[in-house]
C-alpha cells in the first residue's frame, strides 16, 4: 500500500507541525488504511502507542486536515473518512452495503475536474463526487453496472 512514499515526519515538518508520536502514528495508520474513519484510526493508533485518548486522535486528525496533510471526506450517512491522498481532487465510490470506499481518478493533478454549468461567481477549488452502489463483494450479480 506504500505507493506514494508518504513520510509522516517529513510531511509534518513541511507543514510546520511539531513531530509527535500520536501525529506520526495517525498519519501512518491513514497511509496504511486509506478512508478509515476516526474510530478505526483510534483503534489502530492504540495498537501502536498504547493508551491514546479519542480526543487526542480527533485533535491530530483536525490539525492534519487543517495543514493539508489529510483529506476528510464525508459520504452521506457515514462517519467522516480520512486519507493522505490530498490535492488531486479524486472522487470516491462508496458501497451502500458494507461502506467500502474506493478512489476514482478523475483529472488527477488539477482541481476541480468538473465544471458547473454556472459557477455563480464562485472561485471553485474542489468538486466532490460520490458514486454510490454495491461493491463486487456485496453485489449478487455484476450485471447492470456501468461498464
Ligand atoms: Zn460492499
Ligand atoms: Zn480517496
Amino acid at each position: 500500500m506504500h505507493t506514494d512514499h508518504f513520510d509522516p515526519r517529513r510531511q509534518l515538518r513541511a507543514a510546520g507541525l511539531r513531530v509527535t508520536a500520536p501525529r506520526v502514528a495517525v498519519l501512518d495508520v491513514v497511509v496504511a488504511q486509506p478512508h478509515s474513519d476516526a474510530d478505526r484510526v483510534t483503534a489502530a493508533v492504540r495498537e501502536r502507542l498504547g493508551s491514546v485518548s479519542t480526543q487526542a486522535v480527533y485533535d491530530v486528525l483536525r490539525a492534519c486536515v487543517g495543514a493539508g496533510l489529510l483529506r476528510r471526506i464525508e459520504p452521506a450517512g457515514s462517519a467522516a473518512r480520512y486519507e493522505t491522498r490530498t490535492g488531486d481532487n479524486h472522487h470516491h465510490l462508496v458501497c451502500r452495503s458494507c461502506g467500502t470506499v474506493v478512489d476514482v481518478d478523475c483529472v488527477v493533478g488539477s482541481a476541480p475536474c468538473l465544471e458547473p454549468s454556472d459557477a455563480h461567481g464562485f472561485a471553485i477549488d474542489e468538486a466532490e463526487v460520490v458514486f454510490w452502489g454495491l461493491c463486487p463483494d456485496c453485489s449478487p450479480s455484476a450485471r447492470g453496472g456501468v461498464e
